[in-house]
């Protein structure tokens, strides 16, 4: 028998434009998070390696965050762009001393695709007459009209007509490099490959390079420090402005404040989002004074300085700092990332283990030298997890699908860490087993 709230339930998945037609039955519904635990409707408990999209570097709902969302509400709620509040001026203030050097200005929104519009558009009011704006193959920059084209493909994509069109360029693969070289020829070559791109392969100045430092969605890429040297060389001989997209890798989440800091870049403009709201929707640009500001009509969203959110960023961006969530992640990180390794000693499963930091990976394959992608197989980790109480992310994007996501708050506690991995060493046994059986009765 339903019961009235689960048939109101049922009918409001039928209503949902998002969902599936007769909704995802493995989705679960969430009615409470505190740090990195959430709860379904059934009251049963997990533990959230996903940090809800990567998000909560901060716990969920720290008291902080909450008490001073509370008291904004209680003193002015929404504020359109052509009035400061005082959390906006305090949050830009905090924002720009916390920025890698020379970042000294700063503008908020409230979803990262909106902020790196934001800074694209910073780069067309500062070099009007440049044609192009690069991105990399394999980047993720949002899912607005203009950064989902900045992404990368979308399959069956049905938006085209009215995308721009961005300059694609290649990168390296420090898990896949291109045939028979090392990872670190793959970098040199990709550096070559885009030298010549700008050279002859495209017509008129390229305005900007967006890229983000650990591409995320795009399958956890790393790149070398010599990647991003040369990226940064390349963009001053070209007068390009280098972007760099932190939405994901920003606030604490690599053992660094930003993983500018992490790999030595010197961003141009740098787009943050995610962490920075402590859970609630809080975006935005930092950028360097040479530049031009925005006039005015040039960037106005109606609720683009929303006042409970700058209040929540503000008391989330104090308690990253006081709580040193960074040395927290450095150190989580750490052990996770040892613990899979050895792990990857007896699981052939996991092909690859990559950070720094919290933002940890493991590709899984079924074959280390071929190094085919185990798709279904993480799927089948993803949903044994679930049951057992714990929540990994996993990579569905543009066809992916074989890695597994462990992105907790930084804050996590060790015991919980712990608990995860135990569930994901006692999974991948599980499915090995499963693989096993196929082989068999093959
Ligand atoms: N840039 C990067 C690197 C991201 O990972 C994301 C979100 N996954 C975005 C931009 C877009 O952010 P939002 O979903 O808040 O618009």
């Amino acid at each position: 028998m339903l019961t009235h709230q689960s048939q109101i339930h049922a009918r409001g998945r039928q209503a949902l434009l998002h969902e599936p037609a007769g909704g995802d039955p493995d989705k679960l519904t969430l009615v409470k998070a505190l740090g990195s635990l959430v709860w379904d409707e059934a009251g049963k408990e997990y533990i959230d390696c996903t940090a809800q999209a990567w998000s909560n570097n901060l716990g969920a709902n720290d008291p902080r965050v909450i008490e001073a969302a509370i008291e904004q509400t209680r003193q002015i709620t929404h504020a359109r762009p052509t009035f400061h509040t005082p959390v906006l001026l305090e949050l830009a203030e905090l924002m720009v001393s916390i920025a890698p050097r020379g970042l000294d200005r700063v503008g908020f929104t409230l979803h990262g695709s909106m902020a790196v519009e934001m800074a694209l558009k910073l780069a067309m009011r500062n070099r009007p007459d440049a044609q192009h704006i690069a991105i990399l193959h394999d980047a993720y920059h949002g899912r607005s009209l203009t950064t989902m084209a900045a992404s990368w493909p979308h399959p069956g994509n049905v938006f085209g007509v009215l995308q721009p069109r961005f300059l694609r360029l290649p990168r390296p693969d420090l898990y896949r490099p291109r045939a028979n070289l090392t990872s670190a020829e793959d970098t040199d070559l990709s550096l070559q490959l885009i030298r010549d791109i700008l050279a002859k392969g495209t017509e008129g100045p390229v305005a900007a390079l967006i890229y983000e430092p650990i591409q995320g969605n795009g399958g956890h890429n790393v790149f070398s420090t010599r990647w991003h040297r040369g990226i940064r060389e390349i963009c001053d001989e070209h007068g390009i402005m280098l972007i760099i997209d932190e939405v994901q890798t920003g606030l604490g989440r690599t053992g660094r404040m930003w993983a500018s800091d992490y790999y030595g870049i010197d961003p141009d403009v740098l787009v943050f989002g995610k962490g920075v709201g402590g859970g609630f929707p809080l975006a935005g640009v930092l950028a360097k004074r040479r530049y031009a500001k925005f006039l005015a009509g040039d960037d106005q969203l109606t609720f683009g300085q929303f006042p409970i959110a700058l209040a929540a960023g503000l008391a989330a961006v104090r308690a990253i700092i006081a709580d040193d969530l960074c040395a927290r992640a450095a150190e989580n990180g750490k052990y996770a990332t040892q613990r899979l390794l050895e792990m990857q000693q007896r699981h052939p499963l996991i092909g690859d283990v990559r950070s720094p930091g919290l933002m940890v990976s493991i590709e899984l394959v079924r074959d280390r030298i071929s190094k085919e992608p185990a798709t279904t197989e993480s799927h089948r980790v993803f949903e044994l997890a679930q049951e057992r109480g714990v929540i990994f992310g996993e990579s569905r994007y543009g066809g992916l699908g074989n890695l597994i996501k462990i992105k907790p708050p930084l804050d996590i506690s060790r015991e919980h860490l712990a608990t995860a991995l135990d569930v994901l060493d006692e999974v991948l046994t599980i499915v090995e087993g499963e693989g096993q059986e196929r082989f068999h009765d093959h």
